[in-house]
């Protein structure tokens, strides 16, 4: 048989397969992949139902649906004062996974250099070094895991073709303030760099804390690509729907892509969504929904050895076990999940080289017995 030559050939499963599968295996709680543990709003699935009766089964526009698309950009130009077309600047993809591996295919050239930060989430590395792309990675500065912006202007030459940012951010919890993205704004401003912002996390900030859309920033909306994703905004993620909104011009592009690795993504789920946000808010209370949920998986284990980084948006909360053990964050992962019955996801893996700064990564988008259980195990560690 002929061999083929892997494109990525340091790639193996996905950390969050990995731990799930053994977060299965040993009957362990699982906080490691990050998915919602409760019941979708039955209002939503009876929607679904109510289209997949009236004969919505056949392939939607290769854009979505026209009426999700107007919903979503009257939306959006409603909350950050812009007017983003609904024809021709907004496209219904697989999940946000899809919409980041369209962008990259769209506007990576082999050769092109790609700013991102680490950790940073899995897909985005694999997606730029398909197409020949080059990751350059900056580290956050840990523990407050924020963006060293000297470094970034260090980073920038004639080859910076694309720079990565992701608010509320995903492992960390971390999230991008005005100040930071005036700051983006400014090194971006006479270049002809483009901006990839991962917003999927966009309804999850807490404190009193606002997300920051790149939506809301002239300078950067203008070259930008924004990822969202319906699994994170209405707790499906098991429906793999989610959507981009960019210029045109990259639009038109990122289409091409596109309507050749899906053409048009799942027609019933679009309606009922629609409908979904037209007649019922969800998104009003989704931040106030989860900080009561941070907050009670903190009050759970106040009194263990693990010590907590600030977790200000997104549904994980990071621990640091360094008082704990000196064991590297995946052995100590793999221990907890098998010898205590709790799983995790230890954030070396979101390196490039590695680095082990001892944390581990918690999703409380659990039922609120299951967070007190998880609470309880980890005060006996
Ligand atoms: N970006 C981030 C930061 C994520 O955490 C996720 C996964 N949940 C995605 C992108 C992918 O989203 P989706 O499941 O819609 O493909
Ligand atoms: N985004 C989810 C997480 O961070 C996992 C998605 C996946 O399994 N690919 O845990």
């Amino acid at each position: 048989m002929r061999t083929i030559q892997s494109k990525l050939p340091k790639v193996g499963t996905t950390i969050f397969s990995e731990m799930s599968a053994l977060a299965n295996k040993y009957g362990a709680i699982n906080l490691s992949q990050g998915f919602p543990g409760f019941e979708v709003d039955k209002v939503l699935t009876s929607l679904v139902t109510k289209y997949l009766n009236e004969g919505k089964n056949q392939y939607a526009p290769m854009p979505g649906i026209l009426e999700l698309r107007m919903t979503l950009c009257n939306h959006y130009n409603k909350i950050h004062s812009c007017d983003i077309n609904p024809e021709s600047e907004i496209t219904i993809t697989a999940g946000a996974t899809q919409a980041i591996y369209n962008t990259i295919s769209a506007v990576i050239n082999e050769g092109d250099e790609v700013i991102l930060f680490s950790p940073a989430y899995d897909c985005y590395a694999p997606a730029i070094e398909v197409h020949g792309g080059i990751p350059v990675f900056i580290p956050l500065q840990h523990p407050d895991y924020s963006i060293d912006w000297n470094m970034v202007k260090e980073k920038i030459n004639s080859r910076t073709k694309l720079i990565m940012i992701n608010s509320p951010h995903n492992p960390t919890g971390s999230l991008l303030t005005k100040k930071d993205l005036e700051q983006l704004q400014e090194i971006v401003a006479d270049t002809d760099i483009l901006i990839l912002s991962d917003e999927v996390y966009e309804h999850i900030t807490f404190d009193g804390a606002k997300h920051e859309s790149v939506l809301a920033y002239p300078e950067l909306k203008k070259r930008a690509m924004v990822v969202y994703s319906f699994g994170k905004s209405l707790h499906v993620t098991g429906w793999k729907l989610g959507f981009c909104i960019g210029p045109d011009w990259l639009m038109k592009e990122f289409r091409k892509i596109h309507q050749f690795t899906v053409f048009s993504c799942n027609s019933p789920m679009q309606y009922a969504i629609n409908e979904y946000i037209l007649k019922h808010n969800p998104f009003s209370q989704t931040s106030e929904f989860y900080e009561r949920k941070r907050d009670l998986f903190l009050t759970s284990i106040k009194n263990s050895r693990f010590k907590t980084i600030p977790c200000k948006g997104t549904y994980f909360q990071l621990l640091d076990y360094s008082e704990i053990t000196d064991m590297n964050d995946v052995e100590f992962a793999k221990k907890l999940t098998i010898e205590h019955g709790i799983a995790s996801i230890p954030i070396s893996v979101f390196y490039p080289d590695l680095a082990d700064n001892k944390v581990l990564r918690f999703c409380f988008a659990k039922e609120d017995e299951l967070l007190i259980k998880a609470g309880k195990l980890l005060c006996t560690i």
